[in-house]
């Protein structure tokens, strides 16, 4: 068991953000039997144990004085199936988007508009992953876990997993106890036309690009992949080539009066109507108009706001955390100056 800790190791490649950070220990959880181990022998021995997938959703502020367990659980099983549906159960260390390629390459629908989502299924309910009209939450049947203060392994439901926008008990209540160590996902097989989620943004506009020659009745999942795929490549920086981690703010939604306000004032603000009382407004938009797309935390500095999705915060390649958390910091004042909205990090701040 000791010589699966590493110590003083560097976590540059375990984010997506690049940024240079060293942990005091770190060590693999490739089954349940390391990860109770660890849990049990190593974990006493630091004052914090975090818990790291792809490290696609945190950003790294300074070395960490703490024991990191990569989640490295692998494993896909078929539970059980009906004439329309399938459970399947997932591994948490497994990659996200080879599991949706998986499920489109059998033609099990669902989680297609979810494709090119980086990091872990363990990860995923953490913040509900969501994309182009699909969160996770409508597919999940349970997640199970183990409990960082026994090591007991428990089982949520979908209910008891408290999912909402960006949201789910593991970010409150089960933040610092629960590791998801794996997820049972009920997917639809054969799916049809009326199953597909083709209403949102641009999705119908790339389908019809892509596919000049296919007629809409003809589309299917694995269509609906091939055009989410296409739009996030054309929008999205590549983490590979320019750090980054996704969009660094959630999309804010505010009461209805409030929304109205700023129409008065800014007639081509965009907004989403959620219920009856609430609107959802897209933060790019807000970003942007304050000035942001585009810009550096200062001339010297490699901390920026993307120039095509000022939702996006990048490391053009020596930013320190430190200098991509101002930056969120003077981003939020603006927003909130000419606004009035607070904006809330999505991404985990370590
Ligand atoms: P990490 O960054 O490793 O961890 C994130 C948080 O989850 C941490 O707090 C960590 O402690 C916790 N955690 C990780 N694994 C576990 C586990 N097994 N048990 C308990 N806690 C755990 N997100 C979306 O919702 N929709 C998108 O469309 C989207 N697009 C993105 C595009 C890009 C280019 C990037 C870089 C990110 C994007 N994201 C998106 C954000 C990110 O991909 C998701 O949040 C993803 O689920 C994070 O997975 P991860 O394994 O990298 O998590
Ligand atoms: P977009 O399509 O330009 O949309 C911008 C905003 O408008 C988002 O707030 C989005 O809400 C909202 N929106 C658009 N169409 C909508 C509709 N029909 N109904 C309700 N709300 C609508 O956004 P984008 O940045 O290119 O991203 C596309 C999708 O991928 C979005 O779902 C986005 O959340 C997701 N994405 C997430 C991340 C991440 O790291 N979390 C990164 C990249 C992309 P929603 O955000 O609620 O969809």
């Amino acid at each position: 068991m000791h010589n699966l800790i590493r110590w003083n190791y560097s976590l540059q490649p375990h984010n997506t953000f690049g940024l240079h950070a060293f942990a005091r220990a770190f060590a693999y959880a490739r089954s349940i039997d390391e990860l109770q181990m660890l849990l049990s022998v190593q974990a006493p021995k630091f004052a914090t144990t975090k818990i790291l997938g792809g490290g696609s959703n945190i950003v790294l502020t300074g070395d960490l004085d703490a024991l990191v367990i990569k989640i490295a659980l692998q494993g896909i099983t078929v539970l059980e199936e009906s004439a329309t549906t399938l459970d399947i159960e997932i591994a948490a260390g497994e990659e996200w988007d080879t599991i949706v390629r998986y499920a489109v390459q059998r033609n099990w629908g669902g989680i297609e508009n979810l494709s090119c989502i980086p990091g872990t299924v363990g990860a995923a309910p953490v913040q509900n992953i969501g994309a182009y009209g699909v969160e996770l939450c409508e597919y999940v049947r349970t997640v199970k876990c183990i409990a960082r203060s026994t090591g007991e392994i428990f089982e949520l439901s979908n209910a008891e997993c408290l999912f909402g926008y960006r949201d789910s008990i593991f970010k409150h209540a089960l933040r610092e106890e629960a590791i998801i160590t794996s997820l049972v996902l009920r997917l639809r097989k054969n799916p049809q036309l009326g199953d597909l989620r083709l209403h949102y943004g641009t999705v119908e506009q790339e389908l019809h690009s892509l596919f000049p020659h296919v007629s809409r009745n003809s589309y299917t999942i694995r269509h609906v992949r091939e055009a989410v795929s296409s739009i996030r490549r054309s929008k999205l920086p590549d983490p590979t080539t320019v750090g980054n981690a996704g969009s660094f703010f959630k999309n804010p939604d505010i009461p209805l009066e409030h929304y109205r306000l700023l129409q008065a004032r800014y007639p081509e603000i965009p907004g989403f109507i959620l219920s009856g009382t609430r609107v959802k407004v897209p933060a790019a938009w807000m970003i942007e108009q304050c000035g942001w797309k585009g810009k550096r935390l200062h001339a010297h500095s490699d901390a920026a706001v993307h120039d095509r999705q000022s939702l996006v915060l990048v490391n053009y390649g020596r930013a320190h955390g430190k200098e991509i958390v101002e930056l969120s910091q003077q981003i939020q004042q603006s927003v909130r100056e000419r606004f009035g909205i607070d904006l809330v990090p999505e991404v985990n701040i370590w």
